[in-house]
Formats: structure tokens, sequence, C-alpha cells
């Protein structure tokens, strides 16, 4: 990996076909990995079977095609990465952080205390499973240390994980790696220096810092873009079935991205071609106008 100075990456989940929220990240990952002379890697996160819809990857990728990415080396299916994640376990089991954890959402929720996601796990099973008790997952043992970053659009970030998040799950008992997991594991095992997303998982990011300590895995830098909303405030994401981006219709979305993300671009542009498209865009790519928020609406 000697060299590499600059390798980002967009790792869309095969949930649903490509919406508006994911190719602002997609967007934004390309310009910044093309503007800076680096390589730009498609990862198709699909770690957890039940939610994966059959046939969205092609679909994914094919829209991305029809949208003139040009992503370098071939894209890479966590539902093949299973050993590298089982490595990763047993280091961490190793370490002493892994213990395995019987309580149900529902006893989480009624004993917890509200975190930033979700609530805290109380640490019912820290010392040990009850008797009676099946695991149902493994979590990682949060210890009193502090994790800081600096992102490169929201500024500086800092969590004091036992509080803010506690111990937190990276195995369920259906075979299941969790993505904290399995995203430290990929971005570390494919050289990944840059990571630029949404915001949505700017709050993830300390859980992944931590596991890249303790995996003795390099920290990316990182860049989380805000995340788009419509006039009622919620997500554009797959869940609220947002429309998907048309690829027989790319340029509207493009454009209608980088005006997002605030870069300005001409009317004319929405009637030229993607070639022209990505000339101007990758021309006057400026990360200093990008919006420093990590929520912000979509004009209607
Ligand atoms: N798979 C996540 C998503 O589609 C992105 C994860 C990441 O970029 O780390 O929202």
């Amino acid at each position: 990996m000697s060299g590499i100075r600059y390798r980002g990456r967009f790792a869309p989940s095969p949930t649903g076909p490509l919406h508006f929220g994911s190719l602002v990240a997609a967007v934004g990952s390309y310009l910044e990995a093309q503007s800076r002379g680096g390589e730009w890697l498609v990862r198709m996160e699909d770690p957890d079977p039940p939610r994966v819809v059959p046939g969205a990857a092609d679909r994914i990728l094919a829209t991305l095609e029809a949208f003139g990415f040009d992503w370098d080396g071939e894209v890479v299916c966590q539902g093949r990465r299973a050993e590298a994640y089982h490595a990763a376990l047993h280091a961490l089991r190793k370490l002493g952080r892994i213990y395995p954890c019987g309580c149900s959402r529902r006893e989480i929720a009624d004993s917890g205390v509200a975190g930033l996601e979700g609530f805290v796990y109380p640490g019912t099973c820290r010392d040990g499973l009850a008797a009676d008790r099946a695991a149902r997952t493994l979590r990682l043992r949060t210890d009193n240390e502090v994790v800081e970053f600096r992102d490169g659009l929201q500024g500086r970030v800092c969590q004091r994980l036992a509080d803010d998040i506690g111990d937190f799950v990276v195995y369920r008992a259906d075979r299941v790696f969790c993505y904290q997991l399995a995203v430290v594991v990929d971005d570390g095992a494919q050289g990944i220096t840059h990571v630029v997303r949404g915001a949505d998982l700017l709050d993830s990011t300390p859980r992944q810092i931590l596991l890249q300590r303790l995996l003795g895995l390099p920290t990316p830098t990182y860049l989380h873009l805000p995340v788009a909303v419509n006039e009622s405030g919620e997500k554009l994401s797959k869940q609220t079935l947002a429309a998907p981006v048309e690829p027989q219709d790319p340029l509207p979305a493009l454009v209608a991205v980088l005006r997002f993300l605030n870069q300005n671009p001409p009317e004319e542009l929405a009637e030229g071609d993607i070639a022209g498209f990505w000339r101007w865009a990758l021309a006057h790519w400026d990360p200093s106008a990008l919006p420093p928020v990590r929520i912000k609406r979509v004009a209607g």
C-alpha cells in the first residue's frame, strides 16, 4: 500500500436502489478523491443478509455506471468477507474486550439510560452471562477512554464511549457481523486513507476509531457531508422510500447534488452531457464551500 496518499471509497448498502442521500455521499467522496489525484473504491456493505434486497447491488452499480462514476479495482462485497471479520473478532476477544450478552432490546430499554444512539447498555452481562441465559449478541467492552477527532467538515467530535454509547454489539447470534466491525476491517484491509460519507455516521466514527486502535489499524481522515432531509425533516433514505435516482436521467440529480453541496453549478450544466458535467464538477470542486451542518433540507 506504500505510495498511496489518497484512497477514498463509497460504501452503499444494497437495501434498495440508490437515492438522493446516497448520491450525495457518492458524488462528494468521488470529487474529493479525484480532485486530490486519489483512488476511489466501491464496496457493497451487505453484512446483514435479511436486509439485503435481491438485485439491489447490481442496480446500484448500474446506476453508478450510468452516472459516469469510474471506480478503481473490483467491487468488494462484505457478504464474502466473513473470514476477515472472524479474525478481527478473535483478536478483540484475545484482548478481553468481547463478552456475550443475553439481553433483549426491551430489557435494555427498561433499565438503560438514553445515550447518543438509543439506550446505553447497562452492563448487565459484563461480568458473565447468567446461567439461564443464552447469548444473543457479542458486545465490545468500552472502557473509560475518550475518543476525539477532527472532522473535515463538522469540526471536533469527542465522545466518552462508555457514557455516550455504551458497550456495543459487534456480532449477533444469527451470525451477522455488525456494521461497526465490518466497516473498520474493510477500510483497514483496503487501505482507505479518507472517508467521505453522510453525517448520520458522525456519531459512529468514535466507535470505529476505538476498533481501529484495538485492532492496530490506521485511522483514516473523516469528512461527514450533511444528510439530505425532505420538507418534513425526514432523511431521504431507502427507508422513507425517497424516490430512487433514475439511471436513465442522471444530469438533473447530479446537478441537484452539486447545488445541495453549495458548489454553485450553472443551470446549463443539466442540459449538457455526463462528461461535461464531471469536467465542470472537478474543475470547480470547492470543499471550503461545503455546508458545515449535519442536516440540510433539499429544496423542493
Ligand atoms: N453503508 C452505509 C450507508 O449506505 C455507509 C457506511 C460508510 O460509508 O461507512 O449509509
